[in-house]
């Protein structure tokens, strides 16, 4: 699982995430969604320990991470610029965070490839990413990304840079990959409230650093708990 418990982020005088509590149980995926600059991205880069909280825990599992480096957190994490390194094929793309990950030679060579099958990218393991689909980089990417075998997945606007026809095949692939690592537990972050309904099993909906309503992706539109779900999600009468 994934922990929120009261967890404040401050940017100088500005508070983004006050008191931030929620919990990803395992193997679910959770959704968060909500205005821009209410802090889905900062909840992201807490887990991964890219920002530091100013109160309040984050655990993994049952490990108090908050004072844990990004490298000790076993977690993945896919940004939605994709951020493969542009210098290295494919496959060394994903060999790079398993060598940081300090896996020998044998392991690698034989993780890699089981990861390129795994998002169906098998046949471009020799490519540069400059010769790859904005949709491939991103397969990559969470190749890349699940190739360390995290426990957990962090997944900020991965298909936002995508065009409408591909975001929906990779919304399918997301799903079944999902499927085959039931124990992968998932925090999406996404401002396509459809993307959050079709994949999550709960979502989150933030407003100014906190959590304003949170349920199970059908319940939460069927029956926004408050005005502004309800408003945010478009369903005011
Ligand atoms: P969006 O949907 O637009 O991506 P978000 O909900 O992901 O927004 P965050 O990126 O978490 O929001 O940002 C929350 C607030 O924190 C914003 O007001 C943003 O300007 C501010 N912020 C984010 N990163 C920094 C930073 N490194 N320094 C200062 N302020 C920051």
């Amino acid at each position: 699982r994934i922990g929120f418990e009261n967890v404040s982020v401050t940017y100088g005088a500005l508070t983004v995430l006050h008191s931030f509590t929620l919990t990803v149980n395992p193997g679910e995926i959770v959704a968060l969604i909500g205005p821009s600059g209410s802090g889905k991205t900062t909840a992201l880069r807490a887990v991964a320990g890219f920002v530091r909280p100013s109160g309040g825990r984050i655990l993994i599992g049952d490990r108090d991470v908050t004072h844990l480096a990004p490298y000790d957190r076993k977690i993945g994490m896919v940004v939605q610029n994709y951020a493969l390194f542009p210098h290295m094929r494919v496959e060394e793309n994903v060999a790079f965070g398993l060598r940081a990950h300090g896996a020998a030679e044998d392991v690698i060579k034989k993780r890699v490839p089981e990861c390129l099958a795994m998002v169906g990218m098998s046949t471009y393991a020799k490519r540069y990413p400059r010769e790859l689909s904005g949709g491939q980089q991103q397969r990559v990417a969470i190749a890349r990304a699940l190739a360390p075998k995290p426990q957990v997945l962090l997944l900020d606007e991965p298909l936002s840079a995508l065009d409408a026809q591909i975001r929906r095949s990779m919304l399918d692939e997301l799903a079944k990959l999902h499927r085959d690592l039931p124990n992968l537990t998932v925090l999406y972050v996404t401002h396509d409230q459809s993307e959050a309904l079709t994949l999550a099993n709960h979502i989150g909906i933030m407003r100014d650093g906190k959590l304003k309503a949170f349920g199970g992706s059908q319940s939460l539109f069927r029956h926004p708990p408050n005005r502004f779900a309800a408003e945010f999600l478009g369903r005011a009468n």
